[in-house]
């Protein structure tokens, strides 16, 4: 793995900020305002192939890995304008169609989520499991061919601009114990297959909903892969989550640092600006060396699950999501506070970041479980539940 990034991919963070140049935060908090999809942004991104730079060239793709897709997002979130979608369209569902679908479902969905034309949420949360996926009741059983699909699930992002739904389920026959999951794709408009948004106090374009699945019923080649693919087929698209979720912290840390850092050179109310005292240019330091440390983690794991290590790789996004979690935490609580009351204005548009930044922190494993699973499963430590 090369430590210093290559030319390749330098060219493609330039390119990216470029183009989040020019829509930034503005564009983002406005599109929030007016409750819609940043749409524009979407296609343009999708013209020039950043969306689908992971998917298989074979299937419309840019051949690329989640290495490439994770700088699309991160750069995305450095210019303040970060596609949250990113992280579920083309980085969990197309990679679990890339590596799982049949050629149908890949000719029908790659070229279509690469372009931007088409959209795919994602849902594995329920109300009664939620960090612990072992709990999932979501049950599909055969009926004749098809499957009904009965269940329920919560926070599910952007099912009301998705053409369907990655739901994560388990048959009738694997329906307790641990779980055994199987995929199916849900179309947004399938009967018996109905959405409630839930009120969020976040200042973001896309919606997460609660999601109530009544014998919805669908054909065999719903279901993606082999009902016996099992945890696999589920992680192939659950560790490139976490390496995105890490550039979406890493981008937006990055965005409010260099807020703060722009007002602190600035700001006089002594006799030099605020940045000379240490006080505040110390932790903004803290904050600059604490995203570049969790940069460096975020693209060991992207590498890793690139050159097709899922175990390593299932490691390092685990570590990667939670020290970029922490670091954007971190930096956006700080740049807020070096700009005192300006923090908290709308013109300066930072506050709102406090409440996005903890969602990386929760979503889509919380700090806690990353934490369990480094305690048991890397230093083999016993468990309390
Ligand atoms: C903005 C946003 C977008 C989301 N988008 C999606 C999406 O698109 N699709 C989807 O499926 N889900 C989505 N989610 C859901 C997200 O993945 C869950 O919120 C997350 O997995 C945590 O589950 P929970 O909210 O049920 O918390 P809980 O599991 O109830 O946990 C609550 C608290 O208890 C702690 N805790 C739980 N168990 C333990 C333990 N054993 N040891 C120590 N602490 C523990 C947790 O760390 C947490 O702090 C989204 C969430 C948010 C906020």
């Amino acid at each position: 793995m090369p430590v210093i990034e290559t030319e390749e991919h330098k060219a493609l963070r330039a390119a990216v900020a470029a183009l989040g140049g020019k829509y930034g935060r503005a564009y983002l908090t406005r599109t929030a305002a007016e409750g819609r999809h940043p749409h524009e942004l979407w296609s343009e991104a999708a013209g020039l192939g950043y969306l689908g730079v992971n998917l298989p060239e074979a299937h419309g793709g840019g051949g690329g890995g989640i290495s490439e897709l994770s700088i699309v997002l991160e750069e995305l979130g450095a210019a303040g304008c970060p596609l949250l979608m990113l992280i579920v369209s083309p980085a969990i569902c197309g990679t679990v169609l890339a590596r799982f679908g049949t050629e149908a479902q890949k000719q029908q969905w790659l070229p279509a989520l690469a372009d931007g034309t088409r959209t795919m949420a994602f849902g594995i949360t329920e109300p009664d499991a939620g960090s612990n996926s072992h709990r999932i009741t979501t049950t599909a059983r055969r009926d004749g061919t098809d499957w009904l699909l009965t269940g329920r699930k919560v926070f599910v992002s952007g099912v009301d601009i998705a053409d369907a739904t990655l739901i994560v389920g388990r048959t009738q026959d694997a329906r307790t114990g641990r779980l055994k999951p199987c995929l199916f794709i849900v179309p947004r408009d399938t009967e018996g297959f109905r959405r409630r948004p839930i009120d969020m106090e976040l200042n973001a374009a896309e919606k997460q909903f609660e999601l109530v699945l009544d014998d919805v019923r669908l054909p065999a080649d719903a279901l993606v892969g082999d009902e016996d693919a099992g945890l696999l087929q589920l992680f192939a698209g659950l560790n490139p989550e976490r390496v995105m979720t890490a550039a979406f912290a890493i981008g937006m840390g990055r965005y409010a640092l260099a807020r703060a850092v722009e007002y602190a050179r600035e700001r006089t109310v002594w006799d030099a600006p605020i940045g000379a005292h240490q006080a505040i240019a110390h932790p903004l330091a803290q904050a600059h060396i604490d995203l570049e440390l969790a940069r460096l983690m975020t693209q060991k794991a992207a590498h890793l699950y690139d050159a097709g290590d899922d175990t390593g790789a299932g490691e390092a996004a685990n570590m990667a999501k939670y020290a970029a979690a922490e670091a954007c935490v971190k930096a956006v609580d700080q740049a807020v506070h070096t700009l005192g009351g300006n923090g908290l204005t709308r013109e300066f548009g930072l506050a709102s970041l406090i409440t996005a930044a903890r969602v990386s922190r929760i979503a889509p494993v919380s700090r806690e479980m990353i934490l369990n699973y480094v305690s048991h499963q890397t230093l083999g430590l016993p468990k309390s539940y």
